[in-house]
Parts: C-alpha cells; structure tokens; sequence
C-alpha cells in the first residue's frame, strides 16, 4: 500500500458545551489539519493524487471554518466543535471529493491531536 499526506492550517474560535475547563470559554486555535490517504496502486504518473489537487481540494473545505466562530456553523449547533468532530467534518467532505482517502488528524495544538478514520 502507498500512503500520501498533506497537512494545512486553520484559525477559528469555538468554545465546547457540556466541558467543565478553560475550554467552555470562548477562544481561539490554530489548527493543523493532516490529510492521509491510502492506495494499492498509483495512477498513470506513478502517484496516488497530486498533492497539489489534494491541497486544493482540502482548501475548499477549510475556507468555511477559517477565520470562523466554529459554534455558528450549522454542523456544529448541536455537535459540539471538538478537535475529533471538527476532523470528522473534514472527513466527511473530503470523502466526496477524492479517492482514498484514509484519515484526517486535527492538531489543536503542537502537543494534542485527534483523528478520524471513516465508518
Ligand atoms: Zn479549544
């Protein structure tokens, strides 16, 4: 099996319901968010996607939170913006749009991480 990755940012604030800790306030990250995705073969120039179309195709995704109070967003009304909800959200778009793909890991910070797989 081959395995790509591609990483990007993102900036946004949020504040978690139901959380007793500095996190029920409201406040900002910079989020890194890690794109994977997993092949058994590669295509005609021996790759399993360009990175540069993958990169563009997870610019579009992250366009909507960046620079966003996540808390807003109709995803996120009633799923609370976690660094775990917030990479299924990535997931979940991401998987229409490209083949393969295999995870997605949301850094909320250099320390912590939480990633989602797919069902
Ligand atoms: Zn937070």
């Amino acid at each position: 099996m081959y395995s790509v990755k591609v990483e990007a940012n993102f900036s946004a604030a949020h504040n978690l319901r139901n959380y007793k800790g500095k996190c029920e306030s409201l406040h900002g990250h910079n989020w890194k968010v890690e794109v994977a995705l997993s092949s058994d073969k590669l295509d005609k120039a021996g790759m399993v996607m360009d990175f540069k179309k993958l990169k563009a195709q997870l610019k579009c995704v992250l366009d909507k939170l960046d620079h966003g109070y996540l808390n807003k967003g109709a995803y996120f009304k009633k799923i609370n913006p976690t660094s775990e909800n917030i990479a299924r959200y990535i997931y979940e778009r991401l998987k229409a749009r490209i083949k393969g793909l295999a995870s997605v890991t949301v850094w909320e910070s250099d320390t912590c991480a939480a990633s989602y797989y797919g069902e």
